[in-house]
């Protein structure tokens, strides 16, 4: 195990996480933060350095829901082995921010993907046109788990007009910054690390190839804590290498990446219903359960935003969001549905040749 002194600030601690530790902690517990989760075994960060731990069985046996285990980026209550061998992670802080997806498998399951992510970087390419409704997707997830989002513009070497190109995405983001960068010539760099200030962390999203490990790299370029690959310990006792999920920048802020935020997809999480969590009681008075406020008789929402109750532009993102997500649902559906009917053919055709062969041989 490699030791390492690291101020807490530097990891993100705050007077928040202080507060809430102190009301959970006794004698011989220490606060720290999981950099990296591994077959249920976690990294964890603490100021004297890094230890492996688990969580304690009194813990995972309450934790009826997935979401009160540990994941990357928690503060938690850590106590220490002695001996220099797996600690126990005692109890898990509460959590600024959370990125949480629906367990597979699982209607109603969270699982969190990672905790306490201060700024998030919505990533698009510009060798490609920027879809505003895309940005606004992503910019629902992204406040929805409590974060400060920031576009970003990648790649823009590729392109001639870069303050148009910013111009058209803010008219899409909002409140939200925008910027323009390029790792490739080192572009609108020094405007991005603006946002990872000593114990602020971030993270990337956005869709694949848009350069977001691209910007990782070079983001991550000096680490506190030398990544590299660490050794760790699959569920057999072998070894094997990971890389952190969550780094140390030296000059300071934390980037978190890990594959469940690459993974992470609008249909995981109900994010039309609890953004709009004004429209859900109006909706509770229109007179079809089913009501999509559209153009329905007997509609509470529609009233509303006619009559002042509900500002009209809050109704038609509703209405876009929703859209959007009824069409990745359909093609989820339609896929579904492809490869039923494929099953269905290929089945059907050797049935067919089953009875051409009987036919022949006159069975
Ligand atoms: P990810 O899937 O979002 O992680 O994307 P990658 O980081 O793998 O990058 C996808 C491609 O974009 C790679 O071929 C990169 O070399 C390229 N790329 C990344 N940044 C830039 C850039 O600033 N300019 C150009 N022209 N290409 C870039
Ligand atoms: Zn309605």
């Amino acid at each position: 195990m490699q030791l390492m002194s690291v101020a807490l600030e530097q990891l993100g601690w705050t007077p928040f996480f202080a507060d809430a530790f102190a009301l959970r902690a006794v004698a011989g517990d220490v606060p720290g933060r999981v950099v990296l989760e591994h077959n249920h075994v976690f990294r964890v960060m603490a100021a004297g350095g890094e230890h492996l731990a688990e969580s304690t069985g009194r813990m995972k046996h309450r934790a009826e829901a997935r979401h009160e285990l540990p994941a990357v980026g928690d503060w938690v209550v850590l106590r220490p082995d002695p001996a220099g061998g797996r600690g126990q992670i005692r109890a898990v802080l509460p959590r600024r921010s959370v990125f949480a997806r629906k367990a597979a498998g699982r209607e109603t399951e969270q699982q969190v993907v990672a905790a306490n992510i201060d700024t998030v970087f919505v990533v698009f390419g510009l060798d490609m046109p920027v879809n505003p409704r895309s940005i606004d997707r992503y910019l629902v997830v992204a406040r929805h788990s409590g974060t400060e989002p920031v576009v970003v513009l990648n790649k823009a070497d590729l392109v001639d007009n870069v303050e148009g190109a910013i111009a058209e995405a803010q008219a899409a983001a909002g409140t939200a910054a925008v910027l323009a960068v390029s790792p490739k010539t080192g572009y609108g760099l020094d405007a991005l690390v603006r946002f990872l200030a000593p114990g602020r962390t971030a993270t990337l999203l956005g869709p694949s190839g848009v350069g977001k490990s691209t910007i990782v790299n070079h983001l991550v370029g000096h680490e506190l804590l030398a990544t590299g690959e660490v050794r760790d310990w699959d569920a057999r006792g072998r070894h094997t290498s990971v890389h952190r999920q969550l780094v140390v920048r030296a000059e300071g802020g934390l980037i978190i990446d890990t594959p469940g935020m690459r993974e992470l997809a609008l249909w995981d999480t109900d994010t039309v219903g609890d953004t709009f969590g004004d429209i859900a009681p109006l909706a509770a008075g229109c007179r079809f359960r089913d009501c999509r406020h559209e153009t329905e008789p007997g509609c509470a929402v529609k009233t509303a935003a006619e009559s002042g109750g509900l500002d009209p532009e809050r109704l038609e993102s509703f209405r876009k969001l929703q859209r959007e997500q009824e069409t990745v649902e359909r093609l989820r559906d339609e896929r579904a549905l492809i490869d039923s009917k494929r099953h269905a053919k290929t089945q059907n055709k050797s049935l067919r040749a089953l009875y051409k062969n009987r036919e022949r041989s006159g069975t």
